[in-house]
C-alpha cells in the first residue's frame, strides 16, 4: 500500500514549498465537503524510491491547540492516516513556542515525526539546526525547499523499506475499477448494483481489506476486481457517513487502480471536488470514465442544465466517456462496463514502433513542426515507453524548443489515429539541444 506522507508545522515555515516539490500533480486536490476544512493539501508524486501520497496539513497556530491540547480534527485526522510525518520548522526564525507545543502535541498522540528544519540556504546549517534538539525528536534534517536543497535525500531516507512489492503479474493483468466521488453521490448502491447483476460472479477478497474494500469479480468470462471506497462489506448494506469519508483513501484506491470511475451527483451538480478527483486521477495516469448518478427523477430541463454545465468544464476531459446512470434502478449500468472495458483496452494496449513512427511521419507531413533558428525541427521516431497511461517517446532534434502547442498538436493526433478514449496520453521528447 501507498505511504502517506504528512507535512505539519506552524504557518510560513514552508510546508507548500516542499508539497510541491513531492508532488507532480498541477494542482492539489480541494476538498469541499461541508465540515472539512479545505485548507488541507493533497497530492501524489515520486522523489525518492517509492510513490506516496502527500499532506499538506496547512499550518497549525497556537490556536488550533486548545486548552484540552485537542488538535484541529483535520490535522488530527491527517497525522492518524500518515505513514511517514515531517515535522516542519524555520532555520531563520528559530524555535518557537508554537513548535514546541506542537512537538508536544505529537508526543502526547504517541506520534513519530521527523524533525526538518527548512531554509537552511544562507547560513550554516548544522548551527540552525543545533537549537531544535530541545524538542526532542532526534536529530534536525536540513533542507532548503525552495532550492530543493536536501529534497531528494530526505525522501530517499524516510522511504526506505516502501519501495513497491514486486507486482504479481496475474494480478497486474486484471482490470481494478476504483469507484470514486463524494459521499452520498450513491457509490454504495452502485457497487452493489453491479455486483448483484446476473451475469457476475463475486469472489471474496478476505485480508486483502485494509481501508477499501476489494472484491474480485467475474463478468462474462473477465475478471475485475472493483476497489469500493465506500466500503460496502456485505451486499446490500449501505453505510458511508461523512465522518468515515476520507480523502486518503480515495486517492489510494485511484493510486492502485486502472481504471477510475468518477461517479457525479447529477441532483447536485458539478463540485469543485469532483473536478480536482478527476485531475487527480488523471494526473496519476489512470483511465477515466464518468457517470452521472441520479439521474432518475430529473426533469428535461434539468438534464438539459447539467449536460450543458459538465460539457463547458469538463472540456479537459473530452476524451473519456460519460454515462447518465441511476444506481438505484440499474438505468445505465449495464453499458458503462464497454466504456470500463475500452479505457482499459487503451490504455494498456501495445503499441509498436513502427505504428508509432508511421503515425508520427503522417502528423508532421499534415503539421511541421515549426523553425527554430533557421532550422527546422526535426521528428524521427516514436516508440512506446510505458502503458498505463501510455507514453510515448518521441526523437529528434532541438524537441526542448518544441513549443506546448505542437506537443499537444502530436497528443491529439496520436488519440485520434490510435482511437484511444477514456485514457491519457504523455508524449516524452528526447534528443536535440
Ligand atoms: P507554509 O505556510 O508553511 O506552507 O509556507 P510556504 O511554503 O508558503 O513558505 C513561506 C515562505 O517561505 C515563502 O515565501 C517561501 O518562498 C519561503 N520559503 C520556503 N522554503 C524556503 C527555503 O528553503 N528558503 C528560504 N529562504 N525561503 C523559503
Ligand atoms: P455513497 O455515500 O456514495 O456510498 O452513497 P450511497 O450509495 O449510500 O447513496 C446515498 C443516497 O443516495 C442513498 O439514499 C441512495 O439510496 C441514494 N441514491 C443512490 N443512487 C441513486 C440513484 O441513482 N437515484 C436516486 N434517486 N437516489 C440514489
Amino acid at each position: 500500500m501507498l505511504p502517506v506522507v504528512a507535512i505539519v508545522g506552524r504557518p510560513n515555515v514552508g510546508k507548500s514549498t516542499l508539497f510541491n516539490r513531492l508532488t507532480r500533480s498541477r494542482d492539489a486536490l480541494v476538498v469541499d465537503i461541508p465540515g472539512v476544512t479545505r485548507d488541507r493539501q493533497y497530492g501524489e508524486g515520486k522523489v525518492g524510491p517509492a510513490p506516496y501520497i502527500v499532506v499538506d496539513t496547512g499550518g497549525i497556530t497556537g490556536n488550533d491547540i486548545g486548552v484540552d491540547g485537542a488538535m484541529a480534527d483535520q490535522v488530527q485526522c491527517a497525522l492518524d492516516e500518515a505513514d511517514i510525518i515531517l515535522f516542519m520548522v524555520d532555520g531563520r526564525d528559530g524555535l518557537t513556542s508554537v513548535d514546541q507545543a506542537l512537538a508536544r502535541q505529537l508526543r502526547i498522540m504517541g506520534k513519530t515525526a521527523k524533525l526538518i528544519v527548512n531554509k537552511t540556504d544562507g547560513a550554516d546549517p548544522d548551527v540552525q539546526a543545533a537549537e531544535f534538539y530541545e524538542l526532542g525528536l532526534g536529530e534536525a534534517y536540513p533542507i532548503a525547499a525552495v532550492h530543493n536543497r536536501g529534497v531528494r535525500s530526505l525522501m530517499d531516507e524516510m522511504l526506505e523499506g516502501y519501495e513497491p512489492p514486486e507486482e504479481d503479474p496475474e494480478w497486474e493483468r486484471t482490470l481494478k475499477l476504483a469507484i470514486v466521488g463524494r459521499p452520498n453521490v450513491g457509490k454504495s448502491t452502485l457497487v452493489n448494483r453491479m455486483l448483484g447483476e446476473d451475469r457476475v460472479v463475486v469472489f471474496d477478497m478476505p485480508g486483502t481489506t485494509t481501508d477499501s474494500i476489494y472484491t474480485k469479480m467475474e463478468r462474462d468470462g473477465t475478471p475485475y476486481t472493483i476497489i469500493d471506497t465506500a466500503g460496502v462489506r456485505k451486499r446490500g448494506k449501505v453505510t458511508e457517513t461523512l465522518e468515515k469519508f476520507s480523502v486518503i483513501k480515495t486517492l489510494k484506491a485511484i493510486e492502485d487502480s486502472n481504471v477510475v470511475l468518477v461517479l457525479i451527483d447529477g441532483r447536485q451538480g458539478l463540485s469543485d471536488q469532483d473536478l480536482s478527483l478527476l485531475g487527480f486521477a488523471m494526473d496519476a495516469g489512470k483511465a477515466i470514465v464518468m457517470a452521472v448518478n441520479k439521474w432518475d427523477g430529473l426533469s428535461g430541463d434539468e438534464r438539459v442544465e447539467i449536460k450543458r454545465e459538465l460539457e463547458r468544464r469538463l472540456e479537459f476531459m473530452d476524451y473519456a466517456d460519460m454515462h447518465f446512470i441511476s444506481a438505484l434502478h440499474g438505468s445505465g449500468v449495464g453499458v458503462m462496463w464497454e466504456s470500463i472495458d475500452a479505457a482499459y483496452e487503451c490504455a494498456t494496449r501495445e503499441l509498436s514502433t513502427s505504428l508509432l513512427t508511421r503515425i508520427l511521419e503522417q502528423a508532421v507531413v499534415d503539421h511541421q513542426p515549426p523553425m527554430v533558428y533557421g532550422r527546422r525541427i526535426k521528428l524521427r521516431y516514436a516508440h512506446s515507453g510505458g502503458r498505463n497511461p501510455p507514453i510515448i517517446v518521441i526523437h529528434g532534434n532541438q524537441t526542448a524548443s518544441l513549443p506546448k502547442s505542437y506537443l499537444r498538436y502530436l497528443q491529439n493526433y496520436f488519440r485520434k489515429s490510435l482511437e484511444m478514449v477514456g485514457t491519457p496520453i504523455r508524449i516524452e521528447m528526447r534528443g536535440g539541444e
